[in-house]
Parts: C-alpha cells; structure tokens; sequence
C-alpha cells in the first residue's frame, strides 16, 4: 500500500542549489543601535544585486523561486528574502531591486502591521518602523511578495505548543484576510524551530518555510525548514567571495 505523503517532508530537489539571502534594515545603522549587522547600507545592497546580475544570477521572491527548489526549473535564481517587515525596504530596497526586474519577498509580523519592532527594540536599544497597510500595498503593487513571520515574533520552541500552532496557522490566515490574497510561505522568528513546528507550518498549509541554518538549498532539504545564506554588512566581503569563487 502506498504511504500517504507526509506534508512535513516535502522535499526541495533543485538543478543546482538555491541560494536563499536574508536581509533585514536596509540603510544606515542608527545612532546608539546594538547589533549592526542586521543592517546593510544601501549601496551595499546595490553592490550585491549588480554582483548577481552580472553574474547571471535573477533575484526572485520564494512564490517565483518555488519551482526551481522543486527542481521543476532550471536557471540561476537567488531567492530574496527580508525579515519582519520594515518601512527601509518598501522605500530603499524596492528601487533597487526594481531597477534589475527583480522581486523579494518580505515576511511580515501581522499583528505588528504599522508599529514596530516590539519584539527587541529593547534589546536593540532602537525602534523600527514597519510597513503599514497602505505601504504593505505598495510593497505588493512594486512587483513584491509577502510572506508570514507569525503574529507577534516569538521564539516558537519556547512557548505553549497550542500558542506555537496559533502564531503559524493564525497570522497567515490573518494576513490572508487583511490582504485578500494567499500567503504560502512562513519565516521562522530567530530561525527557532523544532520538528513540532515544522509540522505545524505543514498542517497550516505553508508551501515554504525558511530558517536561520546557513548554506544553500540543496537536493533532499525539508522545504519547510529552508537553510539561508547571510547577506549582513559584516559578511560583504564573504558575498562577494562567494559569488567569485563558487558561483555564490
Ligand atoms: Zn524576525
């Protein structure tokens, strides 16, 4: 008897792996801010998508890039991806990307819509603001994609499992509802995640999940627990290596 596929092993199988890069801030560090290397300046950032395209590398968000994981493309694509939501990459990064014809897809904390980063602006000692509605609209309208980064940014193995389901399955249907459209695919808050919520990310219906896990996705890889590669201001330098060296 033939087994029913288990949705939590969906498989990646692309051609070549894919790398997946993970952006935060886009722009200057703000004065008195801990933790610079969640951000990039914004002729970094430029830098590294002429690199790709001259390379031959097109930026692509997961909806565009989810064919070539499933190996059912081929081409060089990088996925591009940006956490949590922030106002610098509707107004910084989206021209840029735009000026390549590539697309990214920004994972969005949907009870933190409009506010901002509730979850470490202590820790960061800095307060960042996040696309509203409207500007998620632009962001959207500008050839961009969304994805879900739970509802309030917790570390998911750390709480209640019935809360851990409610934060995956909760903010896409949320997100689903204020946007009207479907979201399929999910980032893991700090990358914490555990079999529990890899399987609750399948039983909420995400095609996708990305983690912190470095490296490129290659054949066998879990779909739904995607590694990444680094793509922060100290690691300009390993970018460009990489891209030199190994064809990123
Ligand atoms: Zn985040």
């Amino acid at each position: 008897m033939a087994a029913l596929m288990d949705p939590t092993q969906a498989l990646a199988a692309p051609a070549t792996p894919v790398p997946i890069l993970t952006y935060h801030n886009i722009g200057k560090v703000p004065q008195g801010a801990t933790h610079p290397g969640l951000y990039l300046a914004l002729d970094k950032f430029r830098a590294q998508l002429a690199l790709l395209a001259r390379h031959g590398y097109r930026g692509v968000s997961m909806d565009e890039g989810l064919p070539f994981l499933r190996g059912e493309r081929k081409g060089r694509v990088a996925i591009i991806t940006f956490d949590d939501g922030y106002l610098d990459n509707l107004e910084l990064a989206l021209p840029a990307l735009r000026e390549h014809g590539f697309s990214a897809t920004c994972y969005l904390v949907a009870e933190r819509i409009g506010g901002f980063n509730a979850w470490d602006s202590e820790l960061l000692r800095v307060r960042k603001p996040l696309m509203d509605l409207p500007r998620i609209r632009e962001w959207l309208d500008g050839g961009m994609k969304i994805g879900s980064h739970t509802l309030t940014h917790p570390r998911l193995t750390r709480i209640d499992p019935t809360q851990m389901r409610h934060e995956i399955a909760g903010s896409k249907a949320a997100l689903e509802d204020r946007l009207g459209m479907a979201v399929d695919h999910f980032c893991f808050p700090y990358g914490d995640h555990d079999r529990a919520c890899v399987a609750a990310a399948a039983a909420a219906g995400y095609a996708t999940a990305v983690t912190n896990e470095r490296g490129r996705v290659r054949r066998g890889r879990n779909l739904l627990a995607l590694p990444r590669v680094g793509s922060g201001r100290r690691s300009s330098q390993l970018f460009r290596a990489r891209m030199l060296l190994w064809g990123l």
